[in-house]
């Protein structure tokens, strides 16, 4: 039996005609190797946003159901166009959407998790001698409903089907050369990581690199499946190999340093210091599928206790509702809400049993004259809330502090986002 390899092509790597037919060369090279080829791919270059401007156009509240139905649209095109690029070049090669395989997803729209990969029909056609696309991002549910995994999730379809099928590798292709030490965008000589971590990838992800969707990266880290993260358009070039921190060798405490700008801070005040309140309060969140992220409650010196924390800014008007809601159960007081904050993030395997990082950290931030306004750690990163504008400052003095950069100046992808 031959090997087989995933290889992940995102939406910049497929934006147009030209573009596809550079990577169906490069999946003809993977084939020609000798492996079994099977494709995810995301829809072209920015049609999904174009698909959820033209969804809050005719509707500004759009159904979850009725968005999958919409979005879900974007991969079928990919898979198909490049499909037919690869039968062009003489090579046989099927495509299949989520539902013609089996992606079976929980029954939640917008953001669905894989439950279950049916691999019958891909060994068939693998055998058969195919090349599989298949499109990325959405999934099916025991019911027939079409699902998707999230904005960015079609790296997430990759790792779970190359996990599925026991392939070799999975490899994501990309617009940039791999995973760096911060984006270069702020930082012009930020490194290249040859290997990192499963665990300081998730990490890195969650705290805004927005190299991989993190659930792809829980998944690659639950199955072991090593991950290579590569640019489409030079493509011989090794990228960033994502595998078990046991088989790494650590030699640096902080591996990278990450800025998130798209969470927002919730402060709910005067919260009854009685038991029970927090778990009502998370719970109605949860239940919604919101993700909290850093969590603080203050100390309470009376009988009541503030609790503050963040969220992600498409969660912000469903947070608003919840908390209009549960504030009367709660007995709290105000409600208030802050997007002008950015989360600056270091992260390190390296970091554990090794005092004095955080001190680094927060005399860096200091010296910048910048006000941390929230702490959270883990065992492997250390994260701050500061002002929006600080941001930049922020990551290049980190990036300095902890010597993370290289001779060489990093080819730039791109313009910042706004801040
Ligand atoms: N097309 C989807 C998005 O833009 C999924 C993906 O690209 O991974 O979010
Ligand atoms: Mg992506």
């Amino acid at each position: 039996m031959k090997n087989i390899v995933v290889q992940k092509f995102g939406g910049t790597s497929v934006a147009d005609i030209e573009k596809m037919r550079h990577v169906a060369d490069v999946i003809i090279q993977e084939k020609e190797n000798g492996n079994d080829v099977v494709v995810v791919v995301s829809a072209m270059g920015h049609t999904t946003d174009h698909l959820v401007k033209l969804a809050h156009e005719i509707n500004p509240h759009p159904s979850e159901r009725e968005l999958d139905m919409l979005l879900s649209t974007g991969e079928c095109v990919s898979m198909s166009l490049l499909t037919m690029a690869l039968q062009t070049k003489g090579y046989k090669a099927i495509s299949y959407n989520a539902q013609q395989i089996g992606i079976i997803t929980e029954n939640v729209h917008t953001k669905a998790r894989i439950i279950d990969i049916k691999t019958d029909k891909l060994r068939k056609s693998l055998d058969d001698g195919n090349i599989i696309v298949i499109a990325g991002f959405q999934g099916v549910t025991t019911e027939g409903e079409i699902t998707t995994l999230g904005r960015g999730g079609s790296d997430t379809s990759a790792v779970a089907i190359a996990s599925a099928l026991g392939a070799e590798r999975c490899d994501i292709y990309t617009d940039v050369e791999g995973v760096y030490t911060t984006d270069p965008r702020v930082v012009p000589n930020a490194s290249r990581l040859e290997e990192i971590s499963y665990e300081e990838m998730l990490e890195l992800a969650h705290a805004g690199a927005n190299v991989l969707h993190p659930r792809s990266v829980e998944t690659a880290k639950q199955y072991k499946m090593p991950l290579r993260v590569r640019s489409t358009f030079k493509y011989n070039n090794k990228g960033t190999l994502i595998l078990g921190v046991e088989d790494m060798e650590i030699n640096k405490p902080v591996a990278g340093v990450a800025a998130d700008l798209s969470q927002v801070r919730v402060v709910v005040c005067d919260i009854p210091d009685t038991p029970g309140e927090a778990a009502i309060l998370f719970g109605s969140l949860a239940k919604e599928n919101i993700s909290v992220d850093m969590i603080i409650q203050s100390y309470a010196r009376k009988v009541k206790n503030d609790i503050a924390f963040t969220i992600s800014k498409e969660d912000l008007g469903k947070t608003q509702e919840i908390l209009q809601r549960v504030k009367e159960q709660l007995g709290a007081g105000d409600v208030s809400f802050d997007d002008n904050i950015a989360k600056i993030s270091i992260i390190g395997a390296g970091m554990i049993d090794r005092p004095g990082i955080a001190s680094t950290m927060f005399k860096t931030l200091a010296d910048s004259g910048i006000n941390i306004r929230m702490i959270s750690t883990s065992e492997i990163k250390i994260s701050c809330l500061i002002n929006k504008e600080d941001a930049q400052k922020a990551v290049k003095a980190l990036h300095e502090v902890f010597n993370l950069g290289c001779d060489e100046i990093a080819e730039v992808k791109g313009t910042l986002p706004d801040v």
